[in-house]
């Protein structure tokens, strides 16, 4: 007889990979269901870049589950062949006294978080390109930078996999059969069923598709990114010279020259209610390009004239609250999502993985989900 799967994962973005990787290792039988490839492009994992820092303002909540994540990262780097984490250090930009740039600091020396302080000199000499006029001060904490995100898919996947994970790619989850209190089994668009003790879902901004009966509250948006080659300079804009930055007072945030001389700007800002696949994933509107060209020319002039770019469209799917859903599903014994990164997620997934790991195999979690409850709504 086949032995039914311990869990089945629906979605192989990093949530649901870094999941099944800590579930096997608790010796977990699994199987991860994608409905595209793994990793998928159009899917919030499915990018170049990723930002992973420390600083979050005054919520020392996240820099802990930061500072968490890092240990885990390198462990998931070192038994992986490849380095998809760069650690060229995270720089916050600040535009004004008293605002989030200072209330990250406080946290970061509180946790004893090593970060410098850049006065208007320090980054005009540091970071030629930008208009210094324009900023108090920078924080840098050299422990930030930035993942590659689809190469840290296949490497966390790959991992799983070796731990005997079984992955079916192209196969969409069209149905949940439902017993009393349970989910006993899934459905896919081919009519197959796919049994198991367990179920989690980490289908991203598919969520609300796929878990329409439970109404979990979030909302999906379009946002738009921005692909340019620095027109002048280029040397200036390496990864070793220049960081991955966020200028929170202006909603925008950026990442060295990485793909094809290409670097990246976007907006934290949540964009045009969407779904995934609703509009061609180059395709930005005129808008953005233009508000782009507007925040350029006030913090890094030299970038504002660009010629060559490229857009890139991905989705959020978010909470109110920006916090996350890391919990059972309502009503169902052998359920559980985790959804609603709102943006923020990607630096987290080895620490929220391993908690839900542990939540499905034991009831708890290390990591206290308490603010990840769907009850809070
Ligand atoms: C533009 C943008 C910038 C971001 N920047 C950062 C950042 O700098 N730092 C940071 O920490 N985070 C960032 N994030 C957030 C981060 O990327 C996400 O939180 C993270 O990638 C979410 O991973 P996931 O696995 O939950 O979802 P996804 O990566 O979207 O994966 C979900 C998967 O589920 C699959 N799926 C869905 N429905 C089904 C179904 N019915 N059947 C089978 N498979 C299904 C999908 O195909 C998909 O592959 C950003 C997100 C976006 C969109």
């Amino acid at each position: 007889m086949i032995r039914k799967d311990d869990v089945v994962i629906v979605g192989g973005g990093v949530m649901g990979a870094s999941a099944a990787y800590w579930l096997s290792r608790m010796g977990r039988q699994v199987t991860v269901i994608e409905q595209g490839e793994v990793p998928n492009r159009l899917s919030a994992s499915g990018d170049q870049l990723r930002i992973f820092r420390l600083s979050y303002g005054k919520d020392a909540f996240y820099t802990e589950m930061a500072a968490q994540s890092l240990p885990l990262w390198r462990e998931l780097v070192q038994q992986g062949s490849d380095k998809f984490f760069i650690q060229n250090g995270f720089l916050d930009l600040a535009t004004q006294a008293h605002g989030y740039e200072e209330a990250s600091l406080k946290v970061l020396k509180e946790h004893k978080i090593p970060a410098v302080v850049l006065d208007k000199d320090d980054l005009k000499r540091h970071y030629p390109m930008l208009n210094s006029r324009a900023f108090r001060f920078g924080l840098l904490h050299k422990d930030g930078g930035m993942l590659w995100a689809t190469r840290a898919v296949s490497s966390i996947m790959g991992l799983a996999q070796r731990k005997g994970v079984k992955v079916r790619a192209h196969v969409k989850v069209t149905s949940l059969v439902q017993a009393k209190g349970s989910i006993q089994a899934l459905k896919d668009s081919s009519g197959k069923v796919w049994e198991a003790e367990s179920f989690l879902f980490a289908p991203g901004a598919w969520t609300p598709e796929l878990l329409k009966s439970y109404r979990l509250p979030l909302k999906v948006t379009r946002q738009q990114q921005m692909y340019l080659r620095p027109p002048f300079n280029r040397g200036r804009y390496r990864e070793e010279h220049f960081p991955p930055f966020s200028i929170a007072h202006a909603g925008f945030y950026g990442f060295p020259m990485h793909i094809h001389g290409f670097m990246k700007i976007g907006e934290f800002r949540k964009g045009a209610p969407g779904k995934p696949g609703d509009v061609p994933d180059r395709e930005i509107t005129p808008a953005f390009e233009r508000k782009c060209r507007v925040f350029l020319k006030r913090y890094i002039p030299e970038l504002a004239n660009f010629t060559e770019f490229e857009g890139h469209v991905c989705y959020y799917a978010s909470t109110k609250d920006q916090d996350f859903i890391l919990d059972r599903l309502p009503g169902t014994a052998n359920a559980f999502v985790m959804a609603g990164f709102s943006g923020h997620g990607f630096k987290f997934a080895p620490l929220v993985g391993q908690a839900m790991a542990q939540l499905i195999v034991g009831g708890k979690s290390e990591l206290n989900l308490h603010r990840f409850r769907l009850s809070r709504f």
